[in-house]
């Protein structure tokens, strides 16, 4: 676990803007697992893995803001957030098994808040059963599984008895940074509850190389007790913005059994700017991978708009107008095409 300068630089030489972060770093701690240091090439300044982790000192440059989709305005709890009529999201802790530098969640992430009390979780699940038009809770944070088996275990059941219909997102990055922690206890505890309603994965891999076996076997244990998983991917410059990984990646995700779900634009947060990738880029690789990619591979690249604007698809245009009774489109491969309009018939 490398928490400190002097453990970083055992294993790699830093770059003049992540030696000067040390100077005055930003709120969002260093933290990085044994798992993700041995991903990181030492020999490449510019290594996809190194990017996400290794602190940068642009992350102190103050624009935006620490929380572009306004969840402190939406909270309803001291952890609960209700943005959307029918999902919840949970902030089950701050801690993570290790930090990313694009997290979203920075106004939370590594603070110091916490796991969640017990009188925390009975608050949230007092709301979710006078509520029950919400009938999905995102368990997030933070990772969830840095909770103890037995405050998962609380949480399972309070939640489980609040509304017996809730589907349970597991939201976590544990699944690459921290796979040991998916042990027989753990995943005991997960089936047992399963019976009472479903939960789905939601992992976030973000560059094939963290596709690692001991990732793939985590993931297995769930989908062997009949838990789906799904990826969440974050769309990041130096990371992941080419098609040529996104499609190796998403290939890969489908072919062990995890959907490639959303590929998220990476959100107006404070300190992420040189991570961000410009959305008419973004929106040529998606164009890219929905050639090369089957529809069961292709991930949803989507935007969470700022001020709580919610999310939003974001896709090439295929529809160029409407023409004497015709639809008329440009095929992914750039020739026209036409398709009637209601009632109008081939002469
Ligand atoms: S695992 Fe999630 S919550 Fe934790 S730092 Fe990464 S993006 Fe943020």
């Amino acid at each position: 676990m490398v928490k400190s300068r002097e453990e970083l630089e055992k294993h790699i030489t830093l770059k003049e803007e992540e030696r000067k972060w040390f100077d005055d770093p930003s709120s969002l701690p260093l933290l990085i697992s044994d798992n993700l240091m041995s991903l990181i090439n030492p020999e490449d300044p510019e290594d996809p893995v190194r990017r996400q982790f290794v602190p940068d000192c642009r992350e102190c440059e103050h624009s935006w803001t620490l929380d572009p989709l306004e969840e402190v305005s939406h909270s309803v709890t001291g952890r609960l957030i209700h943005r959307y009529e029918h999902r919840a999201a949970l902030l089950t802790t701050d801690r993570c098994f290790s930090y990313c530098r694009h997290c979203f969640r920075r106004r939370f992430t590594g603070t110091d808040s916490g796991a969640i009390s017990k009188e925390e979780i009975d608050q949230a699940a007092g709301y979710l059963s006078l509520h029950k038009e919400i009938y999905e809770v995102l368990l997030t944070g933070g990772d969830l599984f840095t909770l103890s088996d037995d405050r998962l275990d609380y949480l399972f059941s309070a939640l489980k008895n609040a509304n017996k219909n809730l589907v349970l997102r597991l939201c976590t990055r544990a699944i690459v940074s921290y796979p040991q922690r998916f042990d027989d206890s753990l995943m005991k505890l997960i089936e047992k509850y399963s019976h009472d309603g479903p939960f789905m994965l939601m992992t976030q891999i973000n560059h094939p190389r963290e596709l690692t076996e001991e990732c793939i076997a985590a993931v297995r244990k769930f989908l062997s007790i009949g838990i789906p998983a799904f990826n969440q991917s974050v769309l990041l410059k130096g990371v992941n913005d080419s098609a040529d990984t996104l499609e190796e990646l998403c290939i890969r995700l489908l072919y062990n059994r995890i959907k490639p779900y959303y590929l998220f634009q990476c959100d107006l947060v404070q300190g992420t700017d040189h991570l961000r990738v410009d959305v008419a880029k973004g929106l040529e690789i998606e164009r890219e991978l929905r050639k090369r990619l089957s529809g069961l591979a292709m991930p949803q690249y989507t935007i969470d708009l700022p001020q709580g604007g919610g999310k939003v698809i974001l896709t090439h245009q295929y529809l160029d107008g409407v023409c004497d009774g015709f639809y008329i489109f440009t095929t992914p491969d750039g020739e026209q095409r036409f398709y009637p309009q209601e009632g109008r018939k081939e002469n």
